[in-house]
């Protein structure tokens, strides 16, 4: 099975109209076979969107790590599985720093989407002081340990890895390609010591982090980058176009 994916996140943009034309303009393109391409809109249209879906996945960017009851303004996992939505991204650096979700919030989320089945996207980094002091394994290490090695290995043969150092998110700074390499062998060696080598070589670990059309071709080239997790280039039709064809 193919590890490539390319999804896009489009965090909290897009009101109704320009979130149905991009939706438009994606969905019914012919992408190449072996890469899945999952789209992240906001929650709002999730439910328009996912009955829609064709050549693209629908993912929530979000979800509570609660099963359901009285906590208001939450979404839950059987809640986004009842509307067919696919993926659903989890620790995105946004998420850890703004709404403050730990580790232990985290795992709390993967394991509310595997019982729903849906596939966990679930997003790493390191702060740039954290890689300034040499510390961005060590960080990788407990956020990967913590937040999600403690499913079993049916589990986790079917989560996505998102490497995204947090020091080139939204902002122009992109890692190099041989920097998002290092990394992402890293993350691989680190899924084959706490599991097994079939489940290290079949893992997807995507690569965000300032991706855009210029060097996505470069960085996708390496072996361990099996794709990106892309924000602002993914609310442009044609620069996301162009990134998924960049393999
Ligand atoms: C992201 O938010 O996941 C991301 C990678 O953003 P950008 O591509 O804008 O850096």
């Amino acid at each position: 099975m193919s590890r490539k994916i390319v999804a896009g996140n489009w965090k909290m943009n897009m009101e109704a109209v320009q979130a149905r034309n991009l939706f438009n303009e994606l969905k019914e393109n012919e992408y190449p076979n072996d890469v899945k391409v999952i789209l992240c809109p906001p929650a709002i249209y999730l439910s328009e969107f996912s009955d829609e879906s064709k050549n693209v996945y629908v993912a929530s960017q979000n979800v509570s790590d609660l099963s359901n009851g009285a906590f208001t303004g939450e979404i839950s996992a059987s809640m986004l599985e009842s509307i067919n939505v696919s993926y659903c991204l989890v620790g995105h650096s946004e998420r850890r720093q703004y709404f403050k979700e730990n580790n232990e919030v985290l795992a709390g989320k993967v394991k509310q989407l595997l019982s729903n089945n849906i596939i966990p996207v679930f997003c790493c980094g390191e702060t740039l002081e954290e890689r300034n002091s040499g510390r961005e394994r060590e960080v990788i290490d407990k956020q990967l340990k913590e937040g999600l090695f403690f499913l079993n290995e049916a589990q986790i043969s079917k989560v996505v890895i998102a490497y995204e150092p947090i020091w080139a998110i939204g902002t122009g700074v992109t890692a190099t390609a041989d920097q998002a390499q290092q990394m992402h062998g890293f993350i691989r060696q680190i899924v084959l010591k706490s599991y097994n080598q079939a489940i290290a070589e079949d893992m997807s670990i995507l690569y965000g982090g300032s991706c855009k059309p210029e060097n996505a071709a470069e960085i996708f080239s390496k072996p361990d980058v099996d794709g990106g997790l892309i924000g602002g280039a993914a609310l442009n039709a044609s620069s996301f176009k162009e990134i998924i064809h960049s393999f």
